[in-house]
């Protein structure tokens, strides 16, 4: 006899994330007396701590206690604080063309608030969500809380297959939303071309469904020119989703939306139970280095530099190293290459264990699919080292390889 009340029906529907497990072993120093080598991360997308404006935030909280202690210590609107913004809204209108943001933002904690708070509102159970696959892993996870039918529309070289997902519509799939990356997707590092956001654009119209556009890493561009967001034309169907995580540190939990001004209040009425407000103070501090855009310009371009220094040299030495075992494309920007293990039975969970006791972490691609679609592929992450850490970590792939095929 247990004397406890049942979990509730939908957290069957939560899983906790490997992907965290795995970020969480490689944060633990190694076990025992016996001292291994050193973890090599491939594994988790997190920016490296040489990438934090360390300097800049403790003199920006300074500033912002020194001068509006009241407000950085209080609670403040669920909406955001006032001068963020403004901030983001300018930033938006110039950058991304998006239309009047102005009244269509939240600040939320995170992205990953957003994408909880976007399923709280609209996903009842059953309901179809379609994501790109391989999907980002906290989406499936946020998303899944809610017990929709979800439905991965797969990315080629050139991002979502719009026509695919075309054919499906036609067929009678009524999604609700359609959630995707189209930056250097996470994992995919996959751009959605200019084609198919406008495609995508027409098909939500259409159909009927929002699109969720998570942009967190669109800022890092090292390669290619900037492409308007798929919301620039469609505010009406586009939630767009911002974030300072690799701006300028996840540990502000700062991010935004600019939701359609149908769905703008719901998402503030349901932030305002779980939250009342996401953090004041990160908010201000925000605020203060923001005031100051050259700073930020610079900041910004540093990041870009720094990501494809270390995208060049995991893909060189993968190039040098691993060729006709391991296929990397060059990526745009962001933080992750989409590996295909090319060598004839060999499976990425097998090669991410031998991987792991190489001690150098990736992650096998079904973590990033509902239905195991990709057995064959590995995410690579070259945002924790540098590039000697990087041509270190793909040698030691390169002896994970020469264990499996030595063992048959
Ligand atoms: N979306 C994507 C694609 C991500 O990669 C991440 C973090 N890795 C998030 C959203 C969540 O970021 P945050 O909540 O820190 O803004």
């Amino acid at each position: 006899m247990t004397s406890r009340p049942e979990f509730a029906a939908r957290t069957a529907g939560m899983r906790p994330s490997k992907l965290r497990e795995l970020v969480a072993a490689a944060a633990r120093p190694s076990a025992g007396d016996v001292p291994g080598p050193t973890l090599l991360s491939l594994g988790g997308g997190l920016p490296p701590a040489e990438a934090f404006p360390a300097r800049a935030v403790a003199e920006a909280a300074e500033r912002a206690l020194a001068g509006a202690a009241g407000a950085a210590l209080q609670y403040s609107a669920t909406e955001g604080d006032p001068e963020l913004l403004d901030l983001v809204g300018a930033d938006l209108a110039g950058r991304l063309r998006l239309p009047d943001p102005t009244g269509r933002l939240l600040v939320t904690t995170g992205s990953q608030q957003a994408l909880d708070l976007i399923g709280k509102v609209l996903l009842d159970p059953g309901d179809v969500a379609v994501v790109e696959s391989p999907a980002y892993v906290g989406a499936l996870r946020a998303l899944a809380g809610y017990q929709p039918r979800i439905v991965e529309a797969p990315v080629d070289d050139d991002g979502m297959d719009t026509e695919l997902l075309a054919g499906r519509l036609r067929a009678g799939l009524r999604p609700k939303l359609c959630y995707l990356v189209p930056n250097f997707s996470n994992p995919s590092g996959r751009t959605l071309t200019a084609r198919r956001r406008t495609r995508l654009a027409q098909l939500a119209a259409r159909y009927g469904f929002l699109i969720v556009e998570d942009d967190p890493y669109g800022q890092l561009r090292f390669a290619g020119a900037d492409l308007p967001p798929v919301a620039a034309d469609a505010a009406e169907q586009v939630v767009y989703l911002g974030s300072f995580s690799k701006l300028v540190a996840p540990g502000l939990r700062v991010g935004y939306l600019a939701a359609p001004r149908w769905l703008h209040r719901a998402l503030a009425v349901a932030k305002q139970a779980t939250d009342l407000n996401s953090a004041a103070l990160s908010q201000r501090l925000l605020v203060e280095l923001l005031a100051d855009p050259d700073w930020f310009a610079g900041h910004l371009a540093g990041l870009r530099d720094l990501y494809r220094v270390r995208a060049e040299a995991l893909t060189g030495a993968v190039a040098d190293r691993l060729a006709g075992r391991l296929a990397t494309p060059m990526p745009d920007g962001g933080m992750f290459v989409w590996a295909s293990v090319q060598t004839p039975g060999i499976d990425a969970l097998a090669l991410a264990r031998a991987a792991m006791r190489r001690a150098v972490s990736v992650v096998p691609g079904n973590e990033f699919s509902l239905a195991d679609g990709y057995p064959r592929h590995l995410r690579l992450s070259f945002s924790m080292l540098g590039p000697a850490g990087l041509v270190a970590a793909v040698d030691r792939l390169g002896d994970a390889f020469d264990d499996l095929t030595a063992s048959g």
